[in-house]
């Protein structure tokens, strides 16, 4: 059996959501890799259906379609290569370990990618165990501390006994996140003392700021403030603390098994509508606006780049819908295990920086505007001199 997206809240179980937008015919998993661009153009394609929890203010993806997402070895959405991701990471990691005591502890990472934050969560002398399909089984020093990498889904039953466990950009494509979260509050409740830390894309700063090329089918789930606090209380989580991070993009949750469960005025509500009658007319002048420029660019043959082939990159292109031969041809990532691919449907080739020394770009549209300073930092350093602006 597989999943379809739900039409009633995945968090409260509310059956009344409202509309929010509809956007047809997308990539259904924007960080997979493919190898041609013919590949490129034909994969999998499916909708994004947003509706919002007027209770809690979730966000849901009814239109998700799990048939059509496979996290298999083809699927690369590796941060690390960033010095300004990296900086972020070694924070957070410095963070917990310090709040939490991390020393001579058992971790257990939920969907750990290639390790690499695992491994500094056990850098001080932890035992660390990830858990993702995408990976290959392997067994690796980190640090005073080791980590083994298990090529397949967690299991609740795997948290037994973990004196902390992880999990960062997970819960929001699952299609039933409460389940985890339950069945994990269960699986760990024979150690009071053990924490849970979660990390999910901010669904308020998609809203508000309109971080829209941050909305993709993968996504199940758009968590703001209130519905992360909410599941966590739902599921028998006691908060420590929680709050957004990455100039707002992210937000996080510390929390504890709860021997006495919190009441639930104590939880933070902010009023959303305002944010969620406006969005969809917002969205529309947001991509319009952007679809003018890179018209305009091309009229006057402007050699455009995009930086960024993770998600963002490969929804500004399908959102905008140009395709390869249309204004922009190239997508630069520093990540080497993306350069030679393409982006899905719209068939961009994805570039290494060394590629614009061939053909100098006029402009640099930066996806992630957090990265905007590494990525002018690195062209000054080529002698490129070309305009850069963030999306
Ligand atoms: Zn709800």
């Amino acid at each position: 059996m597989t999943e379809k997206g739900s039409d009633s809240c995945l968090i409260c179980g509310q059956k009344s959501l409202e509309p929010l937008i509809f956007i047809p015919d997308v990539p259904t998993l924007c960080n997979r890799l493919y190898a041609s661009e013919a590949e490129a153009r034909n994969a999998p394609r499916g909708d994004i259906r947003l509706s919002y929890c007027p209770d809690c203010d979730h966000i849901v993806n009814s239109a998700f379609d799990q048939a059509r997402v496979n996290y298999d070895g083809r699927f690369e959405n590796t941060l690390s290569f960033s010095p300004r991701y990296r900086q972020y990471a070694e924070v957070t990691a410095d963070r917990v370990i310090n709040r939490y005591g991390l020393n001579g502890k058992r971790i257990v990472e939920i969907g750990c990618g290639s390790g690499d934050f695992l491994r500094l969560l056990c850098d001080p002398g932890n035992r660390g165990e990830g858990y993702d399909p995408s990976q290959p089984n392997s067994r690796s020093a980190a640090g005073h501390g080791s980590v083994e990498i298990i090529g397949r889904n967690f299991a609740v039953e795997d948290a037994h006994g973990a004196d902390f466990v992880c999990c960062r950009h997970v819960l929001e494509h699952l299609p039933k996140p409460m389940d985890l979260l339950r069945r994990l509050r269960e699986s760990m409740a024979i150690r009071a003392d053990a924490v849970v830390f979660f990390e999910v894309p901010n669904g308020l700063f998609t809203l508000d700021r309109l971080g829209i090329w941050d909305i993709i089918h993968e996504h199940v789930s758009y968590f703001t403030p209130s519905s992360l606090m909410r599941a966590f209380h739902n599921a028998g989580f006691s908060v420590c603390s929680a709050d957004s991070a990455f100039d707002d993009q992210y937000l996080w949750i510390e929390a504890r098994v709860a021997t006495q469960p919190a009441a639930p005025s104590a939880l933070p509500k902010r009023p959303l509508d305002g944010l969620y009658s406006s969005f969809c007319a917002r969205f529309a002048e947001k991509v319009a606006e952007w679809r003018r420029r890179i018209d305009l660019l091309k009229s006057n043959r402007r050699h455009v780049v995009i930086w960024g082939g993770g998600a963002k990159g490969v929804m500004f292109l399908n959102l905008l819908r140009v395709p390869a031969g249309a204004g922009i041809d190239w997508v630069v990532d520093i990540n080497p295990r993306k350069q030679g691919h393409f982006v899905p449907l719209t068939g961009q080739r994805i570039v290494g920086p060394d590629c614009l020394l061939k053909d100098l770009p006029d402009l640099i549209i930066v996806m992630n505007p957090e990265y905007e300073r590494e990525v002018r930092s690195m062209i000054d350093d080529m002698g490129i001199g070309c305009r850069v602006v963030s999306t």
